[in-house]
């Protein structure tokens, strides 16, 4: 992993850093540009205008490493409005939802967390859309793999997240590459050990590679989640070579992040589905984005300098 990303994530766990980040006037000029907004009502906004332009869209409602069963609860209700009020809306056959099981009980109790999910996907069903559940550090890698068996028992399109630098992944892949199974694949977005993960990001990229062609070989639907150019070409040659068609998987990328590109490709005729988070706790996303990518820190580093 770069080192940057590495300190920018470990330092992203510090109190002092947090309040610091989480106070500053500008995160919140930083965060507009990558979260929807704070409430339902902007969710649903930001997916009116995204499906307008042809675009698909998953949303999270922002949260994670909950450690109380009330925010747990709290965040199941909010995706029972959300779903809600897309189908109301009649946004649901565009617009699905993203959720992180340990924003919903995974670290207190692994049952209560498949009770909360089972409640968001009964919430989805009556909507008419589906539910993916994201992949988290690699200390949740099992039991959210438990946790989706469990409800694709009874929802077969609850969708999975693998990460191409975890060693597990490719095994992973060929588990979940069958009939019916929709799967994200991304690279992953977490400070990990090199015990479980490729130190490097072009061992990272090869896996991913490995990944595209194991997905699109099966009977699955794959879903690639990324906004390196150069995945995104291989993938394009790579389902060609398949005989998949567009339509047959997707591309996903994260809201405010390439958006001339996900225009591009959906005016390809590709699906293109944003990954659109909103709610107030935006701090662990913002971490992730800005460990990223240097450029994205820079812009922050900036915003702040320049208040100052
Ligand atoms: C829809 C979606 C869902 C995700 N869900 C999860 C999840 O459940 N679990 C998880 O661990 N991770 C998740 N991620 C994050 C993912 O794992 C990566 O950390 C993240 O996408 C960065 O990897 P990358 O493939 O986009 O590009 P990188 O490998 O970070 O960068 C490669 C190249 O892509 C281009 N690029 C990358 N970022 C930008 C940018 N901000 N602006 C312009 N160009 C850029 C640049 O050309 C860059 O050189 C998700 C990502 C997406 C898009």
């Amino acid at each position: 992993m770069n080192p940057l990303r590495s300190i920018i994530l470990a330092a992203a766990k510090n109190g002092a850093i947090r309040n610091a980040v989480a106070t500053a006037p500008v995160s919140r000029d930083v965060v507009r540009r990558f979260v929807a907004g704070e409430t339902t009502a902007d969710a649903v906004a930001v997916t009116r205008r995204l499906v307008a332009d042809g675009l698909a869209v998953t949303l999270d409602y922002l949260g994670e490493d909950t450690t109380d069963a009330a925010l747990a609860e709290y965040t199941v209700r909010a995706y029972e409005d959300l779903l809600a009020r897309l189908h109301a809306e009649g946004l649901s056959d565009r617009a699905e939802v993203s959720v992180k099981l340990s924003a919903v009980g995974q670290l207190l109790d692994e049952d209560l967390a498949l009770a909360n999910a089972q409640r968001v996907c009964r919430a989805a069903e009556a909507a008419g859309t589906t539910v993916t559940l994201d992949m988290e550090d690699h200390t949740t890698t099992d039991s959210t793999l438990r946790i989706l068996r469990e409800l694709r028992g009874t929802w077969p399109w609850v969708g999975a997240v693998l990460q191409s630098y975890l060693h597990r992944t490719l095994d992973d892949v060929q588990d979940l590459a069958s009939s019916g199974s929709r799967v994200r694949l991304c690279k992953g977005a977490y400070a990990e050990p090199e015990t479980v993960a490729f130190a490097a990001g072009l061992e990272t990229d090869l896996s991913y590679v490995r990944c595209v062609n194991a997905l699109l070989s099966g009977d699955g639907y794959p879903m690639f989640a990324t906004h390196d150019p150069r995945m995104v070409r291989i993938i394009t040659e790579r389902a060609e070579a398949h005989g998949r068609k567009p339509g047959s998987f997707e591309f996903q990328m994260l809201y405010g992040i390439r958006p001339e590109e996900q225009l591009r490709l959906a005016q390809l005729g590709h699906t293109v589905r944003v990954y659109v988070p909103y709610g107030g706790e935006w701090y662990g996303y913002l971490m992730r984005r800005l460990a990223e990518r240097p450029a994205n820190m820079m812009f922050f580093l900036r915003a702040l300098a320049s208040r100052n």
